[in-house]
């Protein structure tokens, strides 16, 4: 079966009851025995089969063997939220004295972790310049127990080789580990690169219609295992309404995708021909410093892009509230287009001059493209860059 076909059947069939097709949602937080022996049995894992919502539940499960599915991996355990997937996988590997090298452009809460809760545990936090792969090398060679990667990276959309640096953490004995949220498991497979387990913020594109939270971590059993044992005893359970969203979002994953990536290449080479637009990351431009390792590890270049605008953020004013076709919020990977700042979505946390420092104009747009048709939101960016310059009489 091909990946798109998979986002529509897989893991759904041990869950189909009573003829159902369409995964059940199961709200019942126990489950009942008569016989004790059982009972027991399921209790301490010798016999397949659910106690108590916090650990496992059926339309949960299906979720997560979906995914497993579709990244090939061996198992697959979800949380909440794409944070306590993140947050919980590393509470089940790092000790104090650990160091872990990541780098700089990950997901602005990740970011904090490093910055703000590992370091406050002795936990060594050393973050690359995104991008430059001989200083992770360098980093990683010196010994460290998690090397966390991100590709693409929020807002920049930078590219960092997988299979490099998956080799690069194998020899120095780390657990390599891959958000894999802007690129979905249609696009990219961390696993097949040499990765060990890959997350994904599920609210994103798995679910696709920006209703519902999750997260979820792929890997060997023998990981997954024990990143399912820290999330059971510490409940950041998935709920199971937000599971049946997901799996009934992800059953359109491949459709929204392709449209998605349409859009965002189209969307990106008319911003290249725009002339307040100062700057365009996308993967899948040929302009972009990483395009050659984005075209050999991902299958596509994904719905998100940015771009820079002269005038900075009195240019973001005027232009933003001028979409039509766009919600102006800090979300993304949904079906409708969604446009923020960067200073006021990925990185509010940051000053001015951090922002700077990190290659992030004050006039920076990230753009989550939807699935809307490409010539209505290329019109749409066009009618509001007019409005802009018959404004600002430029
Ligand atoms: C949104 C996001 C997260 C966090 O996911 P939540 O579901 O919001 O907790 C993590 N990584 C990336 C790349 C994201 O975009």
């Amino acid at each position: 079966m091909k990946a798109g076909t998979q986002a529509v059947w897989a893991g759904e069939k041990d869950y189909l009851v009573h003829g159902a097709t369409q995964v059940p949602v199961v709200l019942s937080v126990a489950y009942g025995y008569d016989d004790m022996e059982e009972w027991y049995d399921v209790a301490t894992g010798k016999k397949k089969g659910h106690i108590y919502g916090r650990n496992t539940n059926p339309t949960v499960q299906s979720f997560e063997d979906k995914v497993k599915i579709l990244e090939g991996a061996q198992a697959a355990t979800s949380f909440s939220t794409g944070m306590a997937a993140i947050s919980n996988t590393l509470a089940t590997f790092l000790v104090p004295g650990d160091r872990i090298v990541s780098i700089k452009d990950t997901y602005g809460g990740t970011n904090k972790i490093f910055t703000e809760f590992l370091p406050r545990q002795q936990i060594e936090v050393v973050l690359c310049d995104t991008g430059d792969h001989e200083q992770i090398e360098k980093e990683v060679a010196k010994g460290c127990k998690i090397l966390y990667l991100e590709s693409p990276t929020n807002p920049t959309v930078k590219i960092t080789d997988i299979e490099r640096m998956a080799k690069a953490g194998k020899q120095a004995g780390a657990l390599v580990i891959v958000d894999n949220t802007f690129a979905t498991p249609l696009l990219q497979n961390p696993l097949f690169l040499g990765a060990d387990l890959v997350i994904h913020s599920a609210t994103k594109f798995l679910g696709g219609h920006a209703d519902a939270l999750g997260g979820v971590v792929c890997g060997s059993e023998e990981l997954v295992e024990k990143i399912y044992h820290y999330r059971e005893i510490n409940g950041a359970t998935m709920d199971p309404m937000a599971a049946y969203l997901m799996l009934r979002g992800m059953k359109t994953l491949h459709l929204r995708v392709r449209q998605q990536c349409e859009n965002a290449m189209a969307l990106s080479k008319y911003l290249q021909t725009e002339s307040l637009v100062e700057g365009v990351y996308y993967p899948g431009l040929e302009t972009h410093p990483n395009h050659e390792i984005a075209n050999k590890q991902m299958k596509d270049f994904g719905g998100m892009l940015s771009f820079a605008v002269k005038g900075g953020i009195d240019t973001v004013r005027v232009l933003l509230p001028k979409l039509e076709f766009a919600n102006r919020a800090a979300n993304l990977g949904a079906v409708e287009t969604t446009v923020g700042p960067a200073r006021t979505t990925s990185h509010i946390e940051c000053t001015p001059e951090e922002r700077a420092a990190m290659g992030i104009p004050e006039g920076l747009i990230r753009v989550s493209c939807g699935i809307e048709e490409l010539e209505d939101i290329i019109a749409d960016f066009q009618q509001a860059f007019l409005h802009v310059k018959n404004l600002l009489k430029v």
